[in-house]
């Protein structure tokens, strides 16, 4: 067995298995897709003293970093189980898909999440090309663009405003006949003149020239009609889904389905710990994985040390 088992091989899973290599510690890091989410995107602008990367270029410098280690990377597997000690020893169990099993005397997960998204024609097609999924990230690249956040939660809504700042008009459409955002978000908008939200609007399609979106086109639910708007982007903001079904029962997850840590990156299962997009962390970003990766990692090192000390 291993001393920890790292699960997802994203910013959150390699931290955690560098910060733990480093402190000799016997680590396996596990997964299906090296370097995650970063591989969706092109341009990184805000991973701190790294001015401008590309995302392929980032999971590939993600892959180099951990190689520097003894780190044993088991690729192209997934988790499909954890399995709580037993009486017979102490040891956490992952089960894999196809039906392998690992253990360890502890676990971090950052197996990570998912943007929700629309289903619509052009979608996938303009993905990168003016459709986004992240206005921390992408925002700055609209500037004085027209754009849509598709999404009125408090998500889109907090984009919406975000994004007033930088771009020229926002256009939020909402599909429900209300917007599902804090009061105190909402009144925001409607002080700032350089946003309209469109309620009761299901979005059907995103359009482009071939290289770029130039619009979207919508169904006005109330009326019925089918209406069309030109832009620059799309930021979609229907949900950030976390990739954790494969744990529920086995930990503590929130009504949003992350999982649940403190400021350790400790789960309610002990020995288990969490870091990066697939906890309740409140902001997801490369940077906050990493750190919570190496928070994640430094504490079952620390549970290690104090189990051999008892
Ligand atoms: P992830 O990157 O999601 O990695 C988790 C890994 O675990 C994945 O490889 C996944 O396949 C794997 N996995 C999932 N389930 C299992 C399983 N059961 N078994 C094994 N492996 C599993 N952030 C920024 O800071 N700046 C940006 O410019 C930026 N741009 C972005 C652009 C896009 C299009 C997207 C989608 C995200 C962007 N982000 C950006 C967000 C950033 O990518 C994430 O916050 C970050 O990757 C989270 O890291 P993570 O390790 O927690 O999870």
């Amino acid at each position: 067995p291993y001393q920890v088992l790292v699960v997802g091989q994203g910013p959150a899973g390699v931290a955690s298995a560098i910060y733990l290599a480093r402190k000799g510690t016997r680590t396996a890091l596990i997964g299906d897709r090296f370097g995650g989410q970063v591989n969706d995107t092109l341009s990184i602008e805000n991973v701190i003293s790294v001015p401008h990367t590309e995302g392929p270029k980032l999971a590939s410098d993600l892959r180099t970093h951990a190689s520097q280690y003894e780190i044993d990377m088991i690729d192209g597997v997934r988790a499909s189980e954890l399995l709580p000690t037993t009486d017979g020893d102490d040891l956490v169990r992952v089960r894999l898909e196809g039906d392998a099993q690992l253990s360890a005397d502890a676990v971090v997960l950052a197996t990570g999440a998912h943007w929700r998204q629309m289903g619509v024609p052009g979608e996938q097609e303009y993905r990168n090309k003016g459709v986004t999924y992240c206005p921390h990230c992408d925002g700055p690249l609209f500037k004085g663009k027209d754009v849509a956040v598709i999404g009125g939660g408090n998500s889109g809504i907090e984009a919406a405003l975000d994004l007033a700042g930088v771009a020229r008009h926002v256009t939020v459409v909402e599909f429900m006949p209300a917007c599902k955002a804090d009061e105190v978000l909402l009144d925001r908008v409607d002080q700032t003149t350089n946003i309209t939200v469109l309620t009761n609007s299901a979005v059907t399609e995103v359009v482009g020239d071939g290289s770029q979106v130039t619009g979207l086109h919508y169904d006005d639910r109330a009326t019925g009609e089918h209406r069309e708007l030109a832009l620059d982007g799309v930021f979609v903001q229907i949900g950030l889904m976390p990739n954790t079904d494969w744990l529920k029962g086995a930990v503590k997850l929130d009504a949003h389905g992350q999982i649940v840590i403190d400021d350790r990156g400790a789960t309610n299962v002990p020995r288990v710990f969490a870091a990066g997009d697939c906890t309740d962390v409140p902001f997801k970003q490369i940077i906050v994985a990493e750190g919570a990766g190496a928070i994640a990692g430094l504490s079952a090192w620390e549970s290690l040390i104090r189990e051999q000390s008892t």
